[in-house]
Protein backbone atom coordinates (compact mmCIF):
# COMPACT_ATOMS: atom_id res chain seq x y z
CA UNK A 1 0.00 0.00 0.00
CA UNK A 2 1.08 3.54 -1.05
CA UNK A 3 1.45 6.72 1.53
CA UNK A 4 -0.63 9.33 -0.05
CA UNK A 5 2.63 11.01 -0.60
CA UNK A 6 3.78 8.46 -2.55
CA UNK A 7 0.54 8.65 -4.70
CA UNK A 8 1.42 11.61 -5.49
CA UNK A 9 4.79 11.43 -6.15
CA UNK A 10 3.68 8.88 -8.80
CA UNK A 11 1.04 11.03 -10.14
CA UNK A 12 3.58 14.07 -10.41
CA UNK A 13 5.88 11.13 -12.66
CA UNK A 14 3.11 10.14 -14.55
CA UNK A 15 2.38 13.79 -15.86
CA UNK A 16 5.79 14.14 -16.69
CA UNK A 17 6.63 11.02 -18.05
CA UNK A 18 3.95 9.65 -19.39
CA UNK A 19 3.95 5.65 -20.00
CA UNK A 20 1.38 3.83 -22.39
CA UNK A 21 0.61 0.31 -23.39
CA UNK A 22 2.22 -0.27 -26.70
CA UNK A 23 -0.40 -2.29 -28.00
CA UNK A 24 -3.49 0.05 -27.74
CA UNK A 25 -2.11 3.58 -25.96
CA UNK A 26 -3.47 4.10 -22.88
CA UNK A 27 -2.06 5.23 -20.03
CA UNK A 28 -0.46 3.01 -18.11
CA UNK A 29 -0.35 3.38 -13.69
CA UNK A 30 2.28 1.00 -12.92
CA UNK A 31 5.66 2.08 -14.93
CA UNK A 32 7.08 -1.67 -14.88
CA UNK A 33 4.44 -2.48 -17.26
CA UNK A 34 4.68 -3.04 -20.86
CA UNK A 35 0.94 -3.18 -21.92
CA UNK A 36 -2.23 -2.65 -19.95
CA UNK A 37 -4.21 -5.30 -18.46
CA UNK A 38 -7.18 -5.41 -20.63
CA UNK A 39 -4.39 -6.31 -23.40
CA UNK A 40 -2.95 -8.37 -21.35
CA UNK A 41 -6.21 -10.72 -21.54
CA UNK A 42 -6.22 -10.46 -25.15
CA UNK A 43 -2.77 -12.11 -25.20
CA UNK A 44 -3.28 -15.39 -27.75
CA UNK A 45 -1.53 -18.11 -25.75
CA UNK A 46 -0.98 -21.49 -27.74
CA UNK A 47 -0.31 -23.76 -24.14
CA UNK A 48 2.34 -25.57 -27.30
CA UNK A 49 4.90 -25.79 -25.08
CA UNK A 50 2.77 -28.20 -22.86
CA UNK A 51 1.24 -29.88 -25.20
CA UNK A 52 3.31 -33.11 -27.39
CA UNK A 53 2.84 -33.09 -30.85
CA UNK A 54 1.66 -29.53 -31.53
CA UNK A 55 1.72 -27.90 -34.66
CA UNK A 56 5.45 -26.21 -33.85
CA UNK A 57 6.50 -29.72 -33.61
CA UNK A 58 4.60 -31.23 -36.60
CA UNK A 59 6.15 -28.23 -38.30
CA UNK A 60 9.70 -29.93 -38.02
CA UNK A 61 8.95 -33.69 -38.42
CA UNK A 62 11.64 -35.23 -41.23
CA UNK A 63 13.38 -32.16 -40.88
CA UNK A 64 15.17 -32.12 -37.10
CA UNK A 65 14.85 -34.35 -34.34
CA UNK A 66 13.44 -32.38 -31.23
CA UNK A 67 12.69 -33.76 -28.01
CA UNK A 68 10.07 -30.80 -27.90
CA UNK A 69 9.06 -27.64 -29.52
CA UNK A 70 6.65 -24.96 -29.44
CA UNK A 71 5.82 -21.36 -29.20
CA UNK A 72 3.82 -19.10 -26.63
CA UNK A 73 1.55 -17.09 -29.18
CA UNK A 74 -0.33 -17.49 -32.47
CA UNK A 75 0.43 -14.60 -34.74
CA UNK A 76 -1.38 -13.35 -37.26
CA UNK A 77 -1.30 -10.01 -39.06
CA UNK A 78 -2.50 -6.57 -37.71
CA UNK A 79 -2.57 -8.82 -34.15
CA UNK A 80 -1.26 -7.72 -30.87
CA UNK A 81 1.59 -10.06 -30.55
CA UNK A 82 2.60 -8.54 -34.13
CA UNK A 83 2.52 -5.35 -32.74
CA UNK A 84 5.52 -6.26 -29.85
CA UNK A 85 7.27 -8.38 -32.00
CA UNK A 86 7.58 -5.18 -34.55
CA UNK A 87 8.54 -2.87 -31.33
CA UNK A 88 10.93 -5.90 -30.21
CA UNK A 89 12.74 -6.32 -33.79
CA UNK A 90 12.09 -2.69 -35.39
CA UNK A 91 11.99 0.09 -33.06
CA UNK A 92 14.81 -0.65 -30.41
CA UNK A 93 12.01 -1.60 -27.59
CA UNK A 94 13.87 -3.67 -26.15
CA UNK A 95 11.61 -3.86 -22.88
CA UNK A 96 8.93 -5.47 -25.27
CA UNK A 97 11.64 -8.61 -25.60
CA UNK A 98 12.14 -9.32 -21.98
CA UNK A 99 8.33 -9.02 -20.94
CA UNK A 100 7.76 -11.93 -23.74
CA UNK A 101 10.36 -13.83 -22.81
CA UNK A 102 9.44 -13.78 -18.92
CA UNK A 103 5.68 -14.91 -20.26
CA UNK A 104 7.63 -17.65 -22.32
CA UNK A 105 9.89 -18.45 -19.20
CA UNK A 106 7.07 -19.27 -16.70
CA UNK A 107 5.07 -21.44 -19.34
CA UNK A 108 8.88 -23.02 -20.55
CA UNK A 109 9.05 -23.86 -16.34
CA UNK A 110 5.92 -25.64 -16.11
CA UNK A 111 6.48 -27.91 -18.66
CA UNK A 112 7.63 -31.46 -18.10
CA UNK A 113 8.63 -31.62 -21.36
CA UNK A 114 11.72 -28.54 -21.29
CA UNK A 115 12.69 -29.71 -17.74
CA UNK A 116 15.96 -30.87 -19.06
CA UNK A 117 17.02 -28.06 -20.64
CA UNK A 118 20.95 -27.01 -20.43
CA UNK A 119 21.62 -24.13 -22.24
CA UNK A 120 19.76 -21.43 -24.30
CA UNK A 121 20.80 -20.67 -27.67
CA UNK A 122 19.70 -17.31 -29.31
CA UNK A 123 19.15 -17.64 -32.86
CA UNK A 124 22.18 -16.13 -34.19
CA UNK A 125 22.16 -12.73 -35.98
CA UNK A 126 25.02 -11.79 -38.25
CA UNK A 127 27.63 -9.79 -36.92
CA UNK A 128 26.98 -6.76 -38.98
CA UNK A 129 23.19 -7.00 -38.57
CA UNK A 130 23.17 -7.51 -34.80
CA UNK A 131 25.79 -3.82 -35.61
CA UNK A 132 23.14 -2.04 -37.02
CA UNK A 133 20.11 -2.84 -34.87
CA UNK A 134 22.09 -2.99 -31.99
CA UNK A 135 21.25 -6.48 -29.66
CA UNK A 136 20.11 -9.50 -31.08
CA UNK A 137 16.21 -10.28 -30.29
CA UNK A 138 16.36 -13.71 -29.61
CA UNK A 139 18.90 -12.68 -26.87
CA UNK A 140 16.93 -9.99 -25.39
CA UNK A 141 13.77 -12.94 -24.98
CA UNK A 142 16.30 -15.66 -23.79
CA UNK A 143 17.15 -13.03 -20.72
CA UNK A 144 13.40 -12.31 -20.26
CA UNK A 145 13.04 -16.21 -19.81
CA UNK A 146 16.47 -16.52 -17.32
CA UNK A 147 14.97 -13.83 -15.46
CA UNK A 148 11.82 -16.19 -14.14
CA UNK A 149 13.54 -20.00 -15.31
CA UNK A 150 17.74 -19.52 -14.53
CA UNK A 151 19.51 -20.96 -16.92
CA UNK A 152 22.33 -19.82 -19.25
CA UNK A 153 22.57 -18.25 -22.39
CA UNK A 154 25.46 -19.15 -24.91
CA UNK A 155 25.86 -16.51 -27.36
CA UNK A 156 28.68 -17.58 -28.73
CA UNK A 157 28.96 -21.80 -28.89
CA UNK A 158 27.84 -21.08 -32.28
CA UNK A 159 27.64 -18.06 -35.00
CA UNK A 160 26.11 -17.22 -37.83
CA UNK A 161 29.01 -16.21 -40.92
CA UNK A 162 26.61 -15.83 -43.62
CA UNK A 163 24.85 -12.34 -43.79
CA UNK A 164 21.24 -13.34 -45.54
CA UNK A 165 18.78 -10.53 -46.60
CA UNK A 166 14.93 -10.70 -45.63
CA UNK A 167 13.60 -13.34 -47.39
CA UNK A 168 9.80 -14.08 -46.16
CA UNK A 169 8.56 -14.18 -49.66
CA UNK A 170 10.50 -16.98 -50.96
CA UNK A 171 9.45 -21.09 -49.99
CA UNK A 172 11.08 -23.23 -48.16
CA UNK A 173 12.80 -25.47 -49.96
CA UNK A 174 14.60 -21.67 -51.85
CA UNK A 175 15.41 -20.75 -48.35
CA UNK A 176 16.67 -24.05 -47.13
CA UNK A 177 19.42 -23.56 -50.50
CA UNK A 178 20.03 -20.47 -49.06
CA UNK A 179 20.46 -21.46 -45.03
CA UNK A 180 22.82 -24.49 -45.88
CA UNK A 181 26.02 -23.29 -44.30
CA UNK A 182 25.48 -20.01 -42.64
CA UNK A 183 26.67 -21.03 -39.22
CA UNK A 184 29.88 -22.37 -38.06
CA UNK A 185 30.60 -23.61 -34.53
CA UNK A 186 32.91 -21.84 -32.49
CA UNK A 187 32.62 -23.41 -28.84
CA UNK A 188 31.97 -26.83 -29.16
CA UNK A 189 33.00 -27.41 -25.16
CA UNK A 190 29.98 -25.25 -24.68
CA UNK A 191 27.41 -27.81 -25.55
CA UNK A 192 29.02 -31.19 -25.42
CA UNK A 193 26.09 -33.38 -24.07
CA UNK A 194 23.69 -30.68 -23.11
CA UNK A 195 20.14 -30.70 -24.39
CA UNK A 196 20.11 -27.17 -26.14
CA UNK A 197 16.70 -24.96 -26.48
CA UNK A 198 17.05 -22.59 -29.78
CA UNK A 199 15.05 -19.50 -29.34
CA UNK A 200 13.75 -17.56 -31.57
CA UNK A 201 11.11 -14.79 -31.99
CA UNK A 202 8.77 -16.40 -34.83
CA UNK A 203 8.04 -19.70 -36.32
CA UNK A 204 7.31 -19.41 -39.73
CA UNK A 205 8.91 -21.59 -42.28
CA UNK A 206 11.03 -22.97 -39.46
CA UNK A 207 13.88 -22.64 -42.05
CA UNK A 208 16.54 -20.76 -39.65
CA UNK A 209 16.26 -23.17 -36.88
CA UNK A 210 16.21 -26.02 -39.02
CA UNK A 211 19.61 -24.58 -40.43
CA UNK A 212 20.91 -24.14 -36.98
CA UNK A 213 19.72 -27.32 -35.72
CA UNK A 214 21.04 -29.17 -37.93
CA UNK A 215 24.27 -27.68 -37.69
CA UNK A 216 24.26 -28.70 -33.60
CA UNK A 217 22.87 -32.25 -33.66
CA UNK A 218 25.37 -34.18 -34.90
CA UNK A 219 27.36 -33.23 -32.22
CA UNK A 220 28.27 -35.67 -29.06
CA UNK A 221 25.50 -36.04 -26.54
CA UNK A 222 23.06 -32.80 -27.73
CA UNK A 223 19.84 -33.19 -27.82
CA UNK A 224 17.40 -30.23 -29.08
CA UNK A 225 14.89 -28.35 -28.52
CA UNK A 226 12.56 -25.33 -30.04
CA UNK A 227 10.58 -22.60 -28.53
CA UNK A 228 10.12 -19.06 -30.44
CA UNK A 229 7.74 -16.21 -28.93
CA UNK A 230 5.07 -16.90 -31.97
CA UNK A 231 4.09 -19.32 -34.46
CA UNK A 232 2.28 -17.88 -37.52
CA UNK A 233 -1.20 -19.42 -38.52
ZN1 LIG B 1 -3.54 -1.95 -23.94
Amino acid sequence: MLFPFENLLQDFSRLLFPHFCVACGCDLKNRDAVICYHCQLDLPFTNFFSLPNNPVEKSFYGRLNLQAAGSAFYFTKDSLIQILLSELKYKQNITVGYYLGRLMGNQLMQSERFASIDLLIPMPLHPKKQKLRGYNQATIICKGIQSVWNKPISENAIIRKVFSSSQTLQDRLHRWENMEGIFALKNRDQITNKHLLLVDDVTTTGASLEALGSALETENGVTLSVATAAYTI
